[in-house]
């Protein structure tokens, strides 16, 4: 396999594929390094990917495993766990139409097992976490990861412990709880589970805490999300990318999958522009963009997205950097706007999205009111959670009629008939 050491991010220090994630040098974050010296050959590699498994393991020279990928035929790892990945691009013409572009096309990540994008990154740190031989997994999660945590623990025999902020969506809480995790509801917000979570873990150092102490691989798992978009898009990157902000490492990963794939000769042309998308009640990132700073003031989190409400992320200065480098932006749009944007995408898409869509669907709809993107570009937009996780975002939003059973009751409420 291609993956080689674990690399500081800020001082370049190197480390072993082990349970690390922190510089001891920097406290920098330390990510999966690769050597694709065999990869010279873009056809070869193509005709590779184009030959595996329609899931995230068809990307597995670009995924941090030290042996191959989990599932039948694999002795360390026989059990494949649940299949992730290889989700949607859909062309979105209505949606195009309504805002005065012509290509836009989203990125269906509800159709994922837990129905959000964070089955990705967790189908890779539990496969990892097998490998180093860890029996339980956790996390500390906004909700989505934890519903992807205790699923995927399910699915393969795993113990499991979610911790979540105690205020969270109670249709999240449900599809957490209901595969038998140990659900650790925690009084604070989710920037206070998260510190817990790296309390504990450095006490149970035979738990595999997915974003913890797992993170350098779980982490890689969003490049997956690129390199579907690239392969949907006939071996193309599309022009811009609109990608929801929590703590910005799905932003960063989308953008380190392009750079990987237009080094080896995989897609050609320019990296995308990519604008991150904050809700106006939790936008440390937006904010920073906003005032030309390199760092994010933390802020306490108040919004209906509440898979997005992290006030300290750890990735925050890296989507800054990325952000403008790309010529893209972070934006910030209110709660408002959020249910707008749900409105939006599910009356001309058919896609049903969680408040963190409802987000980047809100940012994409005033970039375009802006005029900020040039009618032809192909733009993808992220959609990464499923709007059944978050009902409430939804409740008033449009007429209920509950009639008697009889034909006249039906006419007369609907006006039909009426008028001939
Ligand atoms: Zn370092």
């Amino acid at each position: 396999m291609a993956v080689e050491k674990l690399k500081c991010k800020e001082c370049g220090a190197e480390y072993p594929l082990e349970a690390l994630y922190v510089c001891e040098r920097c406290f920098g974050p330390l990510e999966a390094f690769y050597d694709h010296a065999e990869h010279s050959d873009p056809e070869e590699l193509r005709r590779r990917i184009q030959a595996a498994r329609e899931d995230v393991w068809r990307y597995a020279d670009f995924l941090p495993l030290e042996g191959p990928p989990p599932g039948p035929g694999n002795r360390a790892i026989p059990h494949a766990g649940l299949p992730v990945g290889w989700t949607p691009l859909m062309r979105a013409d209505r949606l195009a139409e309504q805002l005065g572009l012509r290509n836009v096309y989203v990125k269906n990540d509800t159709a994922n097992p837990t129905h959000s994008f964070k089955d990705r990154v967790v189908a890779v740190a539990s496969a990892r976490a097998r490998e180093l031989g860890f029996t339980a997994l956790a996390c500390a999660s906004t909700g989505n990861l934890g519903n992807a945590v205790a699923a995927q623990a399910a699915a393969i025999g795993l113990s499991s412990y979610v911790f979540i902020p105690a205020d969270l969506e109670e249709q999240k809480v449900l599809a957490t709880g209901v595969y038998g995790t140990n659900l650790v509801e925690v009084r604070g917000t989710y920037d206070d589970v998260n510190r817990l979570c790296t309390e504990i873990s450095a006490e149970h150092d035979d738990w595999a805490f997915v974003n913890i102490n797992m993170r350098p691989y779980y982490s890689e798992g969003s490049k997956t999300v690129a390199f579907e978009i690239a392969e949907q898009l006939e071996w193309t990157l599309p022009d811009r990318i609109v990608v929801p902000i929590a703590s910005g490492s799905l932003f960063t990963k989308i953008a380190r999958g392009c750079d990987e794939w237009l080094a080896l000769g995989l897609v050609e042309g320019a990296s995308p522009i990519l604008h991150g998308a904050q809700a106006t009640g939790c936008a440390p990132v937006a904010n920073a963009f906003a005032a030309g700073a390199d760092f994010c003031q933390p802020v306490k989190p108040d919004t209906i997205a509440k898979s997005l409400a992290i006030g300290n992320p750890a990735d925050g200065p890296y989507v800054l950097d990325l952000a403008r480098r790309s010529g893209g932006s972070v934006e910030a749009v209110s709660d408002e706007q959020i249910r707008e944007g749900i409105g939006l995408l599910a009356q001309t898409t058919g896609i049903f999205t969680e408040t963190a869509g409802g987000v980047s669907t809100a940012v994409l709809a005033e970039l375009a009111r802006r005029g900020a993107i040039d009618p032809d570009e192909r733009v993808v937009l992220l959609i990464t959670g499923d709007g059944l996780k978050t009902l409430d975002a939804v409740r008033g939003r449009f007429t209920r009629r509950a009639i008697a059973p009889t034909v006249e009751a039906f006419e007369e409420t609907f006006a039909l008939g009426v008028a001939a």
